[in-house]
């Protein structure tokens, strides 16, 4: 079996993701009906039937336009299955991470629009889970997935092209954490991210997967990337693992490089490394590449007066760390702070004690605890950020609060 993925450079709709109108959303939509046709997609498949439309809403904001799935292509893709006769649109989310999917659609600029044009909106975190058995899975058991996700007659997956701090991409396979449920999804926010994300894959591989690239992001993604204004790229497939396979190639990374990516072309799709199971329709990669620029995890030496010292730590600690410090970075002169040492991963027997490092201590993450019993004198001293990672915006916070303190 061979998969089909599409690539597709379009005109540029017109608009931005933050205002558009009728006339860029039409134009859209002609351009996807394009990319779906080419793909080979039939829209038999969805007359008639109840389609649910799962964008990437995480933490939405004006000024990170490229950091979500662009509002242009959502309601593109609505007016889309419209044409094709579905019978009911839904486009559903959970951002996660405490964030309500109601806020979510509201900064995305979508509430009044879906809801206007007749969607129904599914909030997930305001609605039922299924606990879904998952035999094949590596780390997931069960997996509790949103209940609209399971009843929809078509589903389908709308992620934004854009790299990211703890795996190196974010695209079709990553963006299946947005249909699961909190618990599980803080659990594994580490190394095992890879595994994580593909044991999702197996319990409900979407019908069809529309990757948004009109405005990319590279970098420091989500929260601190550069944004790549008008690449007006869309990539379609209907498998995951094929489509980020694609995209990745376009992003100028090997799907080796990137482990969830690699992962999932061997366990989803056995024999893709030995046969040629890809069939590319559109344009050629090599005629749209743009080599992204990477994610940088590591936070040692990055940071003018913030000593990072990294010991035995996996990415989860160390994505946390570096996302609450490029969000500091933005909001104050870090130089300027009183001298801080933060402390990651698991010590080693011979390790110098605590009191060798400079300033206040903060040791980040349940591994880093082990540090205190190292040095007693200074267990009162050393600040302690609880998680396994904690949350990617603790230390920010903790630093924040310690600033007004201080003024
Ligand atoms: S606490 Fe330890 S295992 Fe957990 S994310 Fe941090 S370094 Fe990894």
């Amino acid at each position: 079996m061979t998969y089909r993925v599409s690539v597709r450079k379009v005109p540029s709709p017109g608009g931005s993701p933050l205002s558009w109108d009728s006339v860029s959303i039409n134009r859209l939509t002609d351009n996807l009906d394009d990319l779906l046709l080419t793909s080979g997609f039939d829209t038999k498949r969805v007359r008639n039937a109840v389609v649910l439309l799962h964008p990437n809403l995480v933490r939405p904001h004006r000024s990170r336009p490229a950091s979500f799935t662009d509002p242009r292509v959502i309601l593109a893709t609505v007016e889309l299955f419209r044409r094709y006769d579905a019978k009911e649109i839904q486009v559903g989310e959970n951002p996660g991470f405490g964030f309500s999917a109601r806020r979510a659609f509201f900064e995305a600029g979508l509430l009044e629009p879906l809801t206007k044009s007749g969607v129904k909106l599914q909030f997930f975190d305001e609605g039922e889970w299924v606990s879904v058995p998952n035999p094949n899975g590596r780390l997931f058991r069960d997996v509790m997935i949103a209940k609209p996700v399971l009843e929809t007659d078509f589903f389908v997956n709308i992620p934004k092209m854009k790299t990211h701090m703890l795996t190196q991409v974010s695209l079709s396979i990553k963006n299946l954490l947005g249909i699961i449920n909190d618990d599980q999804r803080i659990l594994f926010h580490r190394n095992d991210i890879a595994d994580k994300v593909v044991d999702l894959n197996m319990v409900r591989q979407p019908d069809l997967n529309i990757v948004d690239g009109l405005w990319a992001m590279e970098g420091q993604a989500p929260f601190h990337g550069r944004t790549i204004e008008e690449f007006n790229l869309l990539v379609a497939g209907s498998h995951t693992a094929a489509v980020d396979s694609v995209c990745c190639e376009i992003m100028g990374f090997s799907p080796e490089e990137v482990p969830h990516v690699q992962l999932g072309l061997n366990r989803l799709l056995p024999g893709w490394m030995t046969q040629n199971r890809l069939e590319l329709t559109g344009d050629s990669i090599e005629t749209v590449r743009k080599h992204f620029k990477r994610p940088v995890l590591s936070s040692m030496g990055q940071f003018h007066g913030v000593e990072c010292i990294e010991c035995g730590v996996c990415n989860g600690c160390l994505s946390a760390i570096r996302h609450s410090l490029d969000w500091l970075k933005d909001e104050i002169d870090l130089s300027e702070l009183e001298p801080v040492t933060i402390v990651s991963g698991r010590p080693m027997p011979n390790i110098k004690t605590l009191d060798t490092w400079t300033g206040q201590l903060i040791l980040f993450g349940n591994c880093a605890a082990e540090f205190q019993f190292f040095d007693m004198a200074r267990r009162q001293k050393a600040i302690w950020i609880s998680g396994c990672p904690p949350h990617v915006l603790d230390l920010a916070n903790l630093i924040r609060e310690r600033l007004k303190r201080s003024e």
